[in-house]
């Protein structure tokens, strides 16, 4: 059987996979099994930020991979630790709790939230809001997180204890926190895979201050628009709050499994030995990885994806088919008049991987991806979306 059948055969189908089967990639591009070679601007769902076969990241792994690949988590290991230093420093953050996934960071989120109001606030302080349209993770206190009907339906009853409000709608959450007790408000700054749309700053900014005055923890899930990918090194850097709890992943292991939860000032002691853990996380592999990543995610960089970035929107704005274009930085949505599947088959026939966010075109470009290159891209998804 070729691989097609085999994975058709024997994995379980729970995605509808596009017809094609990487086999290498190098920097910007990957190869498929037909030797075509594609830009790839889907970058495994912002992940590969520094692209296919990235000589730095690599040196980082295979060098403490010589060393040793794991240990637990009863033993200290110096990748995990010096992790944990870039990313407070680069945050103001206090204390980082490692695990191998962005559900995972989100779940460890609402324990510490949960955790902190009980203790605070006493019992029935549990409610966590989050917003209509947003997605955080597939088990099931994340699908309960997670505001879309259509994810929650065949799995009921998932975890109790979310309130679901309208995004950029600051009445909701007012009338909300009239009626429950609430311990935490978790949202993403750019909605993902709600169609790539970023809240409103003034939305957000009042949110920030309704958490503040009323002791509600900010969870910002930066699983996909962290990490360098809206030209700042989290998301709601672009919005001037400062959150209580951050959570990550996708982008931040370069290409290996690993999610962190960045716990503020109010919550950095919130866990006790036993409270919470993890077999795999903080693997000294992927966190040597990581840090490769992470101390690489300067204003330089970020400046040339906000430059970039631009170039997407002046390139595709106002093209004909297409009808609108959202997002910040390297996290972009498409609108377009023919059907986005449609569309994205016909970049894929030109040479271009882009994926879909509900019935957009979604682009997660490498951040590093040099400007011919992406010029390139965007020509083809013009011509595709005509
Ligand atoms: C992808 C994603 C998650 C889930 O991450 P996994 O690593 O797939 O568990 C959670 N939140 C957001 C915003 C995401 O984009």
């Amino acid at each position: 059987m070729n691989t097609f059948e085999l994975d058709k055969t024997y994995v379980a189908p729970t995605y509808a996979r596009f017809p094609l089967e990487i086999v290498s990639g190098e920097g910007c591009r990957v190869k498929d099994a037909d030797g075509k070679t594609y830009i790839d601007l889907g970058t495994g769902i912002a992940v590969n930020i520094f692209g296919y076969n990235d000589e730095e990241w690599k040196a980082a792994v295979t060098s403490q991979l010589n060393k040793f690949q794991h240990t637990s988590n009863l033993f200290y290991s110096e990748p995990c630790a010096r992790l944990a230093q870039l990313l407070c420093e680069k945050t103001g953050m206090k204390k980082v709790f490692f695990s191998n996934s962005g559900a995972e960071a989100n779940e460890c989120a609402i324990k510490a939230a949960r955790k902190y109001a009980e203790t605070k606030k006493g019992k029935d302080n549990y409610n966590i809001i989050t917003l209509k349209n947003s997605f955080h993770g597939r088990t099931l206190a994340t699908l309960a997180a997670t505001g879309q009907d259509v994810f929650h339906a065949d799995f009921l009853p998932v975890t109790p204890g979310f309130l679901y409000a309208d995004a950029n709608d600051i009445w909701n959450i007012d009338a909300l926190l009239a009626k429950y007790r609430v311990a935490a408000i978790m949202i993403e700054v750019v909605q993902g895979e709600g169609g790539v749309m970023p809240l409103d700053k003034e939305y957000v900014l009042e949110l920030a201050e309704i958490a503040r005055r009323y002791d509600i923890l900010l969870i910002c899930d930066e699983v996909q628009c962290g990490n360098g990918r809206t030209g700042e090194m989290y998301g709601y850097m672009n919005y001037g709050i400062k959150p209580d709890i951050v959570t990550t992943a996708k982008g931040l292991g370069g290409g290996l499994p690993i999610g962190a939860t960045l716990l503020g000032p109010k919550v950095e002691d919130v866990y006790k030995p036993g409270d919470h853990g993890s077999t795999f996380g903080g693997n000294p592999v992927v966190c040597a990885g990581a840090c490769s990543i992470v101390s690489r995610l300067d204003r330089a960089l970020f400046d040339s994806v906000k430059a970039k970035s631009k170039i997407i929107f002046d390139t595709l704005t106002g093209k004909p088919g297409i009808k609108s274009v959202s997002g910040l930085g390297f996290m972009i949505g498409v609108e377009t008049e023919k059907d986005a599947g449609e569309v994205i088959a016909k970049c894929r026939e030109g040479g271009v991987i882009v994926i879909k966010a509900k019935n957009k075109i979604r682009l997660l470009p490498p951040l590093n991806i040099d400007e011919d290159t992406l010029k390139a891209a965007l020509d083809v998804i013009v011509a595709a979306a005509k």
